[in-house]
């Protein structure tokens, strides 16, 4: 809100007194209007709505102080400045009791009044940018709390017949027994495309609330290398298939971590599917655990795109995308494949639940490097 916006009454029984304030307040840019009693002004403020009131105590019919008391039963919000004189301070403060804002001494030095009027436009200022940051607020909350029922209603509806269809097409792959490939490769594609919902759905399933539970149940140790070994078998035909060297440095001997099976193939799925979808053909990506204090290390480190540095702490945020969606290429493995911006705030929830960490190095057109830092798993807790 700007200074000159704020609108003053001014209450007073004497005429030559509204007539000096009224012009030396016009003169520093703000707009006032004047009553000459407390009716006049009970019923100027029923009309406007004024920002600040400067009333003077002394009145004949309604005082200030029982005009004092309307206004602020009625518009609390408003800054009330008494105006005294010196033998009166007493009444000055049993105003301030009652809700003024400050008081002003008779004779009326104008310094002091714009000093007092400025010092109420800070304090009106500052509550209306507070008014301002509860609406953002509760904007906030409404939304989160549309994203949240969107993913439960995912989970009912999507979820459940994706369940059915998948089960049935197994069932239709067992009892087919056509020779026919044109009907082999419909029911191929079908399968493929009910995977990937299928895994859409999962991920979104695993990113809204009703999961965290299982991410943070009871943590075992986890091997990292027998997890390394088996993502490699996994997902090495993907990466080759574009001509991505893949290099997936297995420790030599075990490295337990504490975490639960589930989420630590998450972490490593996420993130390589990440680096398979931004690393051009031909690139690089390579998966490496190193030992730090009290942490094992497991770095997914890759030659492509990089990330802009003004995006690189948005990336964790739910549905947040850097690219436009309109870029995407259908497939999840093709360089700039599609997405849905849930893999990264997926991957922070479940690291956070284990209690670890992420961090990201980036540039531009170099590449970027995921550290995940994971709790080395400590004997009692292995025999555990
Ligand atoms: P999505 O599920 O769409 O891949 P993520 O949450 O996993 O979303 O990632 C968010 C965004 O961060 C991606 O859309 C992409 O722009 C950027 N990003 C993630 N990983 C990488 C990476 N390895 N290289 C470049 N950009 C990345």
């Amino acid at each position: 809100m700007d200074e000159s916006q704020i609108r003053l009454l001014l209450v007073d029984d004497e005429a030559i007194i509204l007539t000096l304030f009224k012009s030396a307040l016009q003169a520093w840019g703000y707009t006032v209007d004047i009553a000459e009693d407390g009716k006049k002004a009970l019923q100027l403020c029923n009309e406007n709505n004024y920002h600040i009131m400067i009333t003077d105590l002394n009145m004949p019919n309604m005082d200030g102080m029982a005009l004092l008391k309307r206004v602020k039963s009625r518009w609390p919000m408003m800054e009330v400045i008494v105006v005294t004189g010196y033998g009166t301070i007493e009444t000055a403060i049993e105003a301030m009791k009652m809700g003024a804002s400050d008081f002003i001494l008779k004779p009326v030095n104008f310094e002091q009044v714009q000093f007092t009027i400025k010092k109420c436009y800070q304090k009106i200022k500052a509550e209306s940018e507070n008014q301002e940051l509860r609406e953002i607020n509760a904007q906030l909350r409404s939304v989160n709390e549309m994203k949240d029922k969107f993913l439960a209603i995912t989970n009912h509806e999507i979820r459940t017949p994706l369940t059915i269809i998948k089960g049935y097409l197994e069932i239709l792959e067992m009892i087919m027994e056509s020779d026919d490939p044109e009907i082999a490769e419909t029911i191929e594609i079908i399968r493929r495309t009910t995977l990937d919902l299928n895994s859409t759905v999962e991920r979104m399933h695993a990113l809204s609330r009703a999961n965290q539970i299982t991410w943070q149940g009871r943590k075992e140790s986890v091997d990292l290398k027998e997890f390394l070994i088996k993502i490699r078998e996994d997902m090495s035909g993907l990466f080759k298939h574009r001509n991505i060297t893949l290099t997936v440095q297995t420790p030599e001997k075990q490295q337990f971590v504490m975490g639960t099976t589930p989420s630590i193939r998450i972490i490593l799925q996420e993130l390589l599917q990440n680096a398979l979808k931004f690393t051009p053909d031909e690139g690089k990506v390579i998966v490496s655990v190193k030992e730090k204090d009290e942490h094992f290390v497991i770095s997914v480190q890759d030659t492509g795109i990089g990330i802009p540095y003004e995006k690189q702490d948005l990336i964790f945020s739910d549905f947040y995308e850097v690219q436009d969606t309109i870029n995407h290429k259908t497939s999840k493995a093709e360089f700039m494949g599609g997405g849905m911006g849930i893999g990264l705030s997926l991957v922070k929830e479940v690291v956070t639940s284990l209690r670890g960490q992420i961090e990201l190095e980036s540039e531009p057109n170099v590449g970027s490097t995921f550290k995940v830092y994971l709790q080395k798993a400590t004997l009692p807790e292995m025999q555990d």
